[in-house]
């Protein structure tokens, strides 16, 4: 499971099996969270690979 996250507010912008480059997901969303509108770009994002427990506690 290959999941990236908005790392303002968590929001999953890709979930599933196959890889995405963060620069592809960028360009889903156009460059910006849709839910708190923060410039992906600018900032880095979470990306988890098999490891959303281990992401949990934080
Ligand atoms: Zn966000």
């Amino acid at each position: 499971m290959y999941v990236v996250k908005c790392d303002s507010c968590g929001f999953v912008l890709y979930r599933g099996e196959e890889p995405k480059t963060v620069e592809a997901v960028l360009k889903m969303w156009g460059g910006i969270c849709p839910k708190c509108m923060s410039p992906l770009e600018r900032r880095p994002i979470k990306i988890a690979v098999g490891l959303l427990r281990a992401r949990r506690r934080a």
